[in-house]
């Protein structure tokens, strides 16, 4: 399958529901793939969104960028969905760094996979926390969050200010459980 990106960017509002859902998972892929490394294939916690006989693929996303500019490519580490995305360079979901900046040392926190669907849900992250967000890694146990001591206090901020103001019940039981979590795993060292 190729994307074109931008043909999936403002998509008018009577778009029906599955094209809606492919541009939410083509976007989540271009920030994942700007998010993490580029030059090497790696598997993000991203979940697949196929259905194959009418039960959920348990894969997750490939990602691969392979020099500045050039297509994306995803493939599902279950299924054989896959494909190419062109045209993601600057567009809202690029996630690529603007700047060089010295990396602190990071830390690995090995994290639920419904914790890594609440931090991908922020709505209000800066640029650098969904880029935290965005290369969590897949893991035989959930998910891994890697970022240095500031990044990981940034996020647990972001967190709990967003719980703060959520008025859905459910989404703040969500939040609640990625702070317990997060501020869990970095209070018991790593
Ligand atoms: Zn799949």
């Amino acid at each position: 399958m190729v994307t074109d990106l931008h043909h999936l960017l403002d998509l008018p509002p009577d778009t029906p529901g599955p094209t809606r859902r492919l541009a939410e998972q083509i976007g989540s892929v271009v920030r994942a793939a700007t998010a993490g490394d580029t030059g090497t294939a790696w598997e993000s916690a991203l979940p697949c969104r196929r259905r194959p006989a009418n039960r959920a693929c348990l894969g997750r996303m490939i990602v691969l960028r392979p020099e500045p500019n050039a297509p994306i490519q995803w493939q599902c580490s279950g299924c054989d969905d896959a494909g190419v995305i062109s045209n993601w360079a600057d567009s809202i979901f690029d996630l690529r760094r603007r700047s060089l900046t010295v990396a602190d040392t990071a830390h690995d926190l090995v994290i639920p996979n419904e914790v890594a669907a609440a931090l991908r849900d922020l709505q209000l992250l800066d640029p650098d926390g969904e880029r935290l967000v965005f290369r969590i890694r897949a893991h035989d146990d959930g998910a891994v969050l890697s970022g240095s001591d500031d990044d990981l206090e940034d996020l647990i901020g972001s967190v709990a200010a967003e719980a703060n103001h959520e008025a859905n019940p459910r989404r703040r039981r969500q939040l609640n459980a990625a702070f317990d979590a997060l501020s869990g795993a970095t209070a018991t060292g790593r």
